[in-house]
């Protein structure tokens, strides 16, 4: 299993080719009135706003579940989608832009539009650029304020972690939090560092999440449960600790193998369980400690 995971880890694209796709199923959760978390295949949030003004989404997940989304959707709102938010770039965030951006705008950082619309390549493969209508056609900088079903929802760039056009997005009649791939609830966070990721301003965002928000928050990040804020300030912690313990261990002269021989994050091994193993995570933060 362990050897299957790695092999997947190093060709991306295969992850969503070996999948099944056909049977994963859509649950949801109505956090608060009107707002649903749907957890696409029990692995893949996708928030859904529902009001007056209509329907809006946040994040589309895979290509390859749009079936059973569009399903869910019919079945608790019976009407189309008016806006789509791209929390970043990932394919199982915007794998669903080319059915609901038919009908939607689509809504993200620049660099998403830029990377989605561009000749794209996961691994060896060229994917290409995606269909107009599934490409961002209302994309900020900063922050981002839209006005939709009585409440002022706040969108915010806080790029360089998990992707350079990560964004974050506040309900504040609801008090709940959306911060995309911020948060693996629970597990060791995948740092895509050929987007513009990096794991200390990871640590450096999600530090910035729990002060600015109020601490009695829902926050529902890309992967894994529904978290209090409580809960996510012990998840930074234990990832604070994780990466400390990586670089105390690099300054008493060890490699990233010795590292995962000694299994230096045998205390954190629950949260080597979904996609990062220990091991992964060890090589995404060596390179940023210091010798
Ligand atoms: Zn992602």
């Amino acid at each position: 299993m362990k050897k299957l995971f790695l092999l997947l880890m190093s060709v991306p694209l295969m992850v969503y080719s070996q999948r099944d796709y056909s049977a994963m199923q859509v649950s949801h959760n109505e956090v608060a009135p009107g707002l649903y978390r749907l957890f696409v295949g029990n692995s893949v949030a996708v928030v859904a706003f529902n009001g007056p003004d209509g329907l809006l989404l946040i994040d589309a997940a895979y290509e390859q579940t749009i079936r059973q989304l569009r399903d869910t959707l019919n079945s608790l709102f019976k009407k189309p989608v008016r806006y789509l938010v791209n929390t970043h770039l990932h394919g199982d965030h915007t794998g669903g832009n080319v059915e609901f951006g038919k009908e939607a705008d689509i809504i993200s950082h620049h660099s998403v539009k830029a990377w989605l619309k561009s000749d794209r390549k996961l691994g060896d493969n060229n994917v290409g650029a995606l269909f107009r209508n599934a490409v961002p056609n209302l994309t900020f900088e900063g922050t981002f304020y839209l006005d939709f079903n009585g409440q002022n929802i706040q969108m915010r760039h806080l790029g360089g972690g998990h992707t350079e056009g990560d964004i974050i997005i506040y309900f504040p009649e609801s008090n709940v939090l959306v911060v995309g791939d911020l948060l693996f609830a629970g597990f060791f966070p995948f740092i895509d560092v050929s987007q513009g990721g990096n794991p200390l301003v990871f640590i450096e965002n999600l530090q910035w999440i729990t002060k600015s928000y109020p601490e009695d928050a829902v926050v529902i990040g890309g992967h894994g449960p529904v978290f209090a804020m409580d809960q996510v300030k012990e998840y930074l912690f234990n990832l604070q600790q994780t990466i400390k313990v990586i670089s105390d261990a690099r300054k008493k002269g060890m490699t990233a193998d010795e590292m995962k021989q000694n299994h230096i994050l045998k205390k954190w091994e629950s949260y080597g369980t979904f996609f990062i193993t220990e091991d992964r995570w060890i090589d995404i933060v060596f390179p940023f400690t210091a010798k």
